[in-house]
């Protein structure tokens, strides 16, 4: 190693870059390829120490700073990385395999939005109010943990740091281990207009760094994005301390189509929602409901779709909008998903278990059509694996296949009818419902029910995640 422009060797602690104490190094592989394209360092728990000591020395300096002012220098943070966007894009397409164009859209400019959304986000917020004679007032929580995925790794960073720090929170950010190349960039340039402390950036195994972070003294509150599995094992790790989390987890999410509904546009609108990164999205609406009599158009809407508009490829191709999965570990759990949709005799409409080249970690687009009671359409397969779903009995038998999960993050509703539409999204149990293909607001809570976690993201409901109370008793 040490030949690649991605080779990263230090951790941003203090408002410097400083060796690492943890000796082992991540290799970092492209998506498309699945050559090694850089590396990072691994934390261990002294480095994390080291982290969470910056953070906490930093931190009165920081709250003292009033919110509108905090919130500008996060808000600058994310025009940087916009003027980066390009070099961003091309690094989040190459390390996690999204397509350039969405890429850029999706990975990198969302995240300078998230972070620009902060002025706007704490005015709205009540820094004080009075109780019958008490005054009630906002105080930040303290030093924040953030753990991340990988699938959105500059988005999922800027979400939780910036809210934190507009919350006046400072921040020790531990960035997934399969995709830690672009929070070296953030650090980077969150060095040029934070205080030094005030962000603190390690990465590493979760197991070692991650764990280390959440058992920390110092550290107030826990915020976490990734799988149910490490969700457990953080919230038995946060018990001794007693120590608050919030989870962003995933999802096995519906889009139900009513039967006023266009069928064909309900059903290329649900693809284009279930596909974004290559179906590695936690809100993924990956099962689409159709009333029954309508199952075949919309399994004939759905083959047309895959062929017209879907096409695989490399993620820095032109033309490209299925990329590569992440890793071949990741390739290799959703081509066994395929492979148990097909054994369960789920009807297999596009797509199947061949991988379409023999570089890097694709599969093919995937359609099941089939019951809610297989393992394709139950469990979250975090590939471009859809099943469609027929129901009978109206709304009230859509809203009990939706509502028949463990999860509850993401949602859609397609109707001729408005209010029909937003009547059924309300009786939905789940955490967000874009009706009839709307776009997404970065500035709306985000966040789940059930095992989709709990805790909300973005706009002013992110920033409060990391606000508590003090009384003053006048
Ligand atoms: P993961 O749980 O494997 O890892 C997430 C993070 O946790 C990584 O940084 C990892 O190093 C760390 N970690 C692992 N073990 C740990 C431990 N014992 N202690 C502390 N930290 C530990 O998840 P992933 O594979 O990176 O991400 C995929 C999952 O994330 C999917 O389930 C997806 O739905 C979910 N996700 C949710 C959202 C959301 O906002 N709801 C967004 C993106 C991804």
């Amino acid at each position: 190693m040490g030949t690649s422009e991605y080779d990263f060797r230090s951790f941003y602690i203090g408002g410097e870059w400083t060796t690492p104490s943890g000796r082992e190094r991540v290799d970092v592989t492209d998506s498309s390829t699945g050559e090694v394209m850089g590396s990072a360092p691994c934390a261990d728990a002294s480095d994390v120490d080291r982290a969470v000591t910056a953070a906490s020395r930093a931190s009165e300096g920081w709250a003292n700073i009033p919110p509108s002012e905090r919130a500008q220098m996060v808000s600058d943070l994310g025009d940087r990385l916009e003027a980066r966007l390009e070099e961003l894009a091309v690094l989040e397409a190459r390390e996690i395999g999204t397509p350039l164009e969405e890429s850029r859209e999706g990975q990198v400019w969302q995240a300078a939005d998230f972070l620009r959304a902060l002025p706007e986000s704490v005015d709205r917020i009540r820094w004080e109010e009075t109780a019958r004679t008490a005054l009630a007032v906002r105080v930040p929580i303290g030093v924040v943990g953030a753990i991340t995925a990988w699938n959105f790794p500059l988005q999922i960073i800027a979400a939780k740091a910036g809210a934190a720090l507009a919350a006046g929170c400072t921040v020790v950010v531990k960035s997934s281990e399969l995709a830690p190349l672009s929070s070296f960039i953030f650090a980077e340039e969150a060095s040029k207009v934070l205080p030094p402390g005030v962000l603190n950036m390690v990465t590493g195994l979760g197991g070692v760094a991650g764990q280390a972070l959440v058992e920390h003294p110092g550290v107030a509150k826990v915020s976490f994005t990734g799988s149910v599995a490490t969700a457990r094992r953080i919230s038995a790790a946060a018990v001794p301390s007693l120590k608050p989390l919030s989870l962003e987890l995933g999802g096995k999410s519906a889009s139900i189509v009513l039967d006023d509904a266009d069928v064909e546009a309900a059903v290329r609108g649900s693809l284009s929602n279930a596909f974004q990164g290559t179906g590695q999205v936690c809100c993924a609406t990956t099962r689409v409901l159709v009333p029954r009599a309508q199952l075949s158009a919309a399994e004939e809407a759905a083959a047309e779709a895959i062929a017209a508009e879907w096409a695989v490829g490399p993620a820095l191709d032109e033309g490209t909008k299925i990329g590569p999965l992440v890793s071949a570990q990741q390739q290799g759990r959703v081509r066994q998903y395929i492979d148990s949709g097909i054994a369960e005799g789920a009807r297999l409409v596009t797509g199947g278990v061949d991988a379409p080249f023999e570089r890097g970690h694709f599969v093919k687009p995937t359609v099941f059509s089939t019951d809610n009671y297989t393992r394709v359409a139950r469990e979250e397969i975090f590939g471009p694996v859809v099943s469609l779903i027929p129901y009978d009995g109206g709304d009230a038998g859509a809203l009990a296949i939706a509502n028949d999960t463990k999860y509850g993050l993401g949602g859609a509703v397609w109707s001729s009818d408005q209010a029909r539409a937003r009547d059924v999204a309300l009786r939905m149990r789940t955490g967000q419902v874009e009706i009839n293909g709307a776009p997404w607001d970065g500035t709306a809570p985000f966040g789940g029910f059930g095992e989709s976690g709990y805790g909300r993201e973005n706009g002013m409901w992110g920033v409060e995640e990391f606000l508590s109370w003090r009384a003053l008793h006048l």
